[in-house]
């Protein structure tokens, strides 16, 4: 399998190639030459383990890594002990278990790993894929990201004492919740770096950004990114797709609709890639917080991202984006792969515009991708978390909260309904006690992790001090 770029200006490239990169050097994102087709396949996927299935899934994306490697680094990242932080711990053998809400109605639990959100799901096995890469090819990288919580305790948890690889994590000081906060700084690890930087998540995003176009000092210090538009992210979070519709259903021949909250449109974008392949969804529900761009989009066709002044800081924080990175991946798609008309359009959302697709041939085409979406608030989602919890004995955190709410909207009789849960309560930890009177659930491992010692440096918002501790750790 190759990778081309929606923006059509890269040579096509093989997986190991893009997998340690970011953008294409055209500015596009990578995607698959073509989807492989598996709608034959999916009785005889049924009965396999996460493991067994990822590896199925993977080996169609990843062909140049020998099978019997790629097998081992998919055993070794989906295992029980991994994603052990299950509401019902006989479950965690199912590494993403299914909890029932009520007929047709379920969650899908995806934040049972190490850092307790979705995000793990793509990102332990991101840190084996790289370890295996790196270790192959003898070279070493720096990963640098800045973190408002989730992203950044997923990539240091994933990384964490892995061979040829340091992260330096930058996180705004004083902002992310104190659970968040022990989470990463915590780790005591030798190849991992925790910087909080004076100022806002912004300022320390502008600080990454400064960094990767400096492009000597990124040449010389091998600096590299785990974010969300990095194509084997998209590619791991596929397989909870499959495994989620084979828990809800009994044979390949039914329909499920699937709920996602959604940020940098990451998560929804596997789904799309799992409808593509010929897994049988008949919906993909998005849902957003205030912030809903995404769904202004998948209603009127008009895609206008928000600058950051305009974007609401709410209690569902990792939907909180202006910009969805991996929305250019569904638009190339959309457009009939056609890099001209995407690259048109980049041109004005690069320069901060926006576009329309509401009239001509493209909103015709766009209800048969299945997409359908709505929003939520900060009141929706308190009255969400205490319905669940008051009806079903089930605590959610706030942005499955906001997937609930919008999947009620959008139901249909007799298709199992799967909303995906990306986090657990006790990351958000204010607005339950908000909404609920009490402190949240705490999975047993975790009790205390507030006193541990806590391992950061400090540093004024400017390119220079951190350049400075890269260079002094390397
Ligand atoms: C990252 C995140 C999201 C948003 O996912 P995208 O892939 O960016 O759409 C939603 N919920 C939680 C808890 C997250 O950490």
């Amino acid at each position: 399998m190759k990778y081309i770029s929606t923006r059509g200006g890269a040579e096509p490239q093989e997986f190991s190639d893009i997998l340690l990169g970011g953008l294409a050097p055209d500015g596009g994102l990578y995607l698959p030459e073509s989807y492989p087709q598996v709608a034959d396949e999916l009785d005889s996927w049924r009965g396999l383990s996460y493991a067994e299935l990822a590896f199925e899934i993977l080996s169609l994306y990843i062909t140049d890594i020998p099978t019997s490697d790629l097998k081992a680094i998919c055993d070794k990242t989906y295992t029980a002990r991994t994603y052990c932080w299950s509401r019902d711990p006989a479950k965690a053998q199912d590494i993403v278990p299914l909890t029932s809400l009520e007929a047709d109605f379920h969650l899908l639990e995806l934040s049972n790993g190490p850092t307790l959100a979705f995000k793990d799901m793509a990102m332990q096995l991101l840190g084996n894929l790289f370890e295996y890469v790196l270790d192959k090819r003898d070279e070493t990288i720096n990963i640098l990201g800045a973190t408002s919580g989730d992203t950044g305790s997923a990539a240091e948890y994933a990384m964490r004492g892995k061979h040829n690889v340091r992260v330096f994590m930058l996180s705004p000081e004083g902002r992310m919740s104190a659970f968040q906060r022990a989470q990463m700084y915590s780790l005591q690890d030798a190849n991992i770096f925790n910087i909080a930087v004076r100022g806002m998540f912004d300022d320390a995003q502008d600080i990454v950004k400064a960094v990767s176009n400096d492009a000597e000092f990124k040449a010389r210090y091998k600096i590299g990114a785990v974010n969300s538009i990095n194509w084997a992210r998209v590619m791991a979070q596929v397989v909870y797709y499959f495994k989620g519709y084979f828990e809800a259903t009994r044979s390949g021949q039914e329909e499920v609709a699937f709920a996602v909250p959604s940020g940098n449109f990451g998560n929804i974008c596997a789904g799309h890639i799992a409808r593509m392949m010929g897994l049988p969804i008949s919906r993909l529900v998005l849902a957003t917080n205030e912030n809903d761009v995404l769904d202004e989009f998948f209603r009127t066709g008009i895609y206008r991202p928000r600058n950051t002044a305009e974007t609401h800081v709410t209690s569902s924080p990792s939907m909180d984006i202006s910009k969805a990175s991996n929305f250019e991946r569904f638009i190339f798609d959309l457009v009939g792969r056609d890099a001209a008309i995407v690259r048109q359009l980049w041109r004005e959302v690069d320069a901060g515009g926006s576009f329309s697709l509401a009239d001509g041939p493209f909103a015709a085409r766009l209800p048969s991708y299945g997409f359908v979406s709505g929003s939520s608030s900060h009141a929706d989602r308190l009255a969400t978390i205490r319905d669940v919890w008051q009806h079903h004995g089930i605590m959610i955190d706030t942005h499955t909260a906001d997937g609930v709410k919008v999947a009620r909207e959008h139901r249909v009789a007799d298709v199992p309904m799967i909303i995906l849960e990306t986090a657990q309560p006790v990351k958000f930890a204010e607005t339950i006690r908000e909404a609920l009177g009490r402190d949240p659930l705490r999975p047993a491992g975790f009790d205390g992790i507030e006193n541990l010692p806590q391992k950061v440096e400090v540093v004024d918002a400017t390119v220079d001090q951190v350049k400075d501790i890269i260079v002094r750790h390397c």
